[in-house]
């Protein structure tokens, strides 16, 4: 629900130079987090003329996204086999990357990625399937979410990338380090849970996991978890939605006191880790297979993220963390690494010290 005419008036007092209104708490809270966001005032004006004499009554749904600061250099690369890489150096011939196994490779085609506001992560994949239910992984249905909500942000003129984008295995450390690389201003991780017994609920059971020592973490998770509510109650489901003692945006202790999912405790930008559904309920299990709900979901998040970049709203649906506090969870690690295929790859020229650029 953003204001285009709020949107508008907050774009020329940024052109203007004037920052005099005191309820930008979004906009200074962001610069915080990424100050190469909300940083160009140059073409901040350009966008705000063009706004201006198209009259207000038209709605901005080109203008959502605030600028990005891009200058050139390749942060990721996204291989010819769709594997995304965290750039440690740029070459004549290619990028050293670091793979998922962590070693140091130099990738000489694939397409250079600068910043970006959003990466969507597409949780587990390959050899860590996630949940598993009929034969269905849930590291399928994520990747198919992750997808359209790139797809619908993509539309709204967001600048998106996702972590995986085919069916392999991709640790955490790599996830978070392709996000930081990228300068990300949010990180969202899709999950749907696998527990099969669980109390019915006349509405949606989505748990949306954020940083305990962070605001705009949480108020992300409440924005999803309106939205879901929104979108997702709009469906039928049979027998009833499961919820369980977590429904809501809330957040889940380690014994260390940290966070205890890798991909909201490591990520130094606001990061959440949603639950969107719940493949061990056959009723949510059957609305899986279906596109609408695949969008509904998508649409939960995209809408989220939306509002998190244009308004102040506080997000709802809070609730207490119920977990008894566990040691940080497995899954996501380096064991038995095995690197997927990378594209042409070429040996470094001898003068090239990999060690050099090989330290996380
Ligand atoms: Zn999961």
């Amino acid at each position: 629900m953003w204001c285009p005419i709020r949107r508008l008036f907050l774009l020329l007092m940024v052109a203007v130079g004037i920052v005099a209104c005191g309820s930008d708490a979004d906009l200074t809270g962001r610069q915080a987090v990424s100050p190469s966001i909300t940083s160009t005032t140059t073409t901040t004006t350009t966008t705000s003329v063009s706004v201006t004499t198209t009259s207000t009554t038209t709605t901005t749904t080109t203008t959502l996204a605030p600028e990005l600061a891009q200058d050139g250099d390749a942060r990721v690369i996204r291989t010819t086999t769709d594997v995304v890489l965290p750039v440690l150096a740029v070459l004549d011939d290619g990028w050293a990357v670091r793979t998922p196994c962590q070693r140091v490779e130099l990738v000489t085609a694939g397409t250079p990625i600068e910043r970006v506001h959003v990466v969507v992560d597409a949780g587990h994949g390959g050899t860590e399937p996630g949940a598993v239910a009929d034969d269905i992984t849930e590291a399928s249905i994520n990747l198919r979410v992750a997808g359209l909500v790139e797809e619908q942000l993509t539309d709204a003129g967001f600048v998106v990338l996702g972590t995986r984008y085919t069916d392999i295995r991709v640790p955490i450390l790599t996830r978070v380090e392709v996000a930081e690389a990228v300068d990300a201003a949010l990180v969202v991780s899709v999950h749907h849970q696998g527990l099969g017994q669980l109390p019915r609920s006349d509405t949606p059971g989505t748990e949306i996991y954020y940083q305990q020592n962070n605001e705009e973490s949480r108020r992300f998770a409440g924005l999803i978890r309106e939205e879901a509510v929104k979108e997702l109650g709009a469906f039928e489901v049979e027998g009833g939605w499961f919820a369980g003692p977590d429904v809501g945006a809330t957040t889940r202790p380690a014994t260390t006191g940290e966070d205890f999912y890798g991909m909201v405790r490591r990520p130094t930008m606001p990061a959440v880790l949603a639950e969107m559904s719940f493949m061990g309920n056959p009723g949510e299990l059957a609305l899986l297979q279906t596109e609408p709900f695949l969008e509904a979901e998508a649409r939960s998040i995209t809408a989220a993220v939306v509002r998190w970049f244009t308004t102040d709203d506080p997000g709802s649906g809070f609730a207490e963390s119920s977990f008894t506090i566990s040691s940080s969870g497995g899954g996501g690690g380096l064991g038995n690494c095995t690197d997927p295929d990378l594209g042409p790859t070429a040996e470094f020229p001898p003068d090239f010290d990999v060690a050099s650029v090989g330290s996380p």
